[in-house]
């Protein structure tokens, strides 16, 4: 059988300038490329070309799925509604513990066999009753001119935009993408300068200061996602300084899910996380003050469940993706004792469930 190929689609990049020397500077992301014609940057889908930059990628996706939005994981933003989510190929981390590395590693771009313009993807959310499409999978940070058109397309029909990310962008482009996004899962992949250099090829400010903007300059919902790597970023020291900086630049509203990690990519000899490891960072960030702090990637009902911080009532009751118990009030607030619970919410009808629906846009 013949697979189905689909070409790579140019189109023009938004945040580059020329160089003196007559090189391409990416302005995207704080890798900071220098690229001589027809050279990639350390993404693989941005290409100088004609002494321009240009986006490789738009337009052509890794497939598209109908998700539970729990999946983001976003656990304060429309329970129980389903996402459009879909990526592209490439990154700009180059973490060696990726645990999505077949997208965002590969250099195949014939991987990327659905083609859907920005229209598309905003009709077809629509018309399978999905709340919000989410740029995932790989990082939008590196389609952001195909996830910026799209997100306009979904906002013209009254469907939100998810983007989980690993926030690792200069601050103009991300003024432009996540002014747009309703909510964001950002991974905060340590809280050490040196993990992110050793293992993931970036830096920690750049991350903390797209949260910091997120949380006070934008109206996007914010929650963190924290992979938990036995031996790396697991310590009691590393995560109490963690929580403690969510606690003082972001508030105690933010909720925090730690997830744990399978071997996997480059660090295929490291154990996954023990299902204690994760209630123990838990409570650490209960301990600091945090109101919301879930576990991930494990069952684990207490780890699951949001809980009121006024009267410790279980108010959304989980297990994994599935919602076995809500009893949010739709102005958000806890029906015992009126605490307002932080997130958007309203109008919580029968849960999409754990199931993923995979969906062949060029098909429909
Ligand atoms: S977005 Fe890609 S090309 Fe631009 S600086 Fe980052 S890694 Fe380099």
């Amino acid at each position: 059988m013949t697979r189905p190929f689909v070409s790579e689609s140019a189109h023009p990049g938004r945040w580059w300038h020329a160089l003196p020397d007559g090189r391409v500077q990416c302005d995207l992301c704080p890798r900071d490329c220098s690229l001589h014609e027809g050279q990639r940057g350390a993404c693989f889908v941005r290409r100088a070309v004609g002494g321009a930059m240009q986006l490789t990628t738009y337009g052509r996706s890794s497939g598209f799925c109908l998700d539970p939005i729990e999946k983001k994981p976003l656990n304060h933003f429309h329970p129980g509604s389903s996402v459009l989510s879909f990526g592209t190929a490439g990154c700009n981390l180059a973490c060696k513990f990726c645990q999505n590395w077949d997208i965002s590693k590969s250099r195949d771009m014939d991987r990327l066999l659905d083609a859907a313009s920005p229209g598309a993807i905003a009709a077809t959310a629509q018309r399978h009753g999905a709340r919000s499409v989410a740029y995932t999978y790989n990082d939008p940070v590196i389609f952001a001119e195909y996830a910026i058109d799209t997100a306009l397309a979904c906002r013209a029909r009254g469907i939100r935009n998810v983007a989980v990310s690993a926030g690792y962008i200069h601050a103009q482009p991300r003024r432009e993408l996540f002014a747009l996004m309703d909510a964001a899962n950002i991974d905060l992949k340590a809280f050490s300068e040196e993990f992110y250099v050793r293992l993931c090829g970036g830096h920690l400010q750049n991350v903390l200061d797209t949260l910091v903007w997120i949380r006070h300059e934008s109206d996007c919902w914010l929650e963190i996602t924290t992979l938990l790597i036995p031996g790396h970023n697991d310590s009691d020291a590393e995560l109490k300084q963690l929580v403690a900086w969510v606690m003082r630049e972001l508030g105690p509203d933010v909720p925090l899910h730690f997830s744990a990690f399978h071997p996997d990519w480059k660090m295929a000899d490291v154990p996954a996380t023990p299902p204690a490891t994760l209630a123990r960072a838990r409570q650490i960030a209960l301990a600091a003050g945090l109101r919301y702090a879930y576990t991930g990637n494990v069952h684990d009902r207490a780890g699951d469940t949001t809980f009121c911080p006024g009267c410790h009532a279980a108010l959304i009751v989980r297990d994994w993706y599935d919602i076995l118990h809500y009893e949010l009030a739709d102005d958000g607030r806890c029906p015992h004792c009126g605490t307002a619970i932080a997130g958007r919410f309203g109008g919580f009808a029968k849960p999409f469930g754990a199931r993923r629906m995979p969906l062949h846009l060029a098909a429909e």
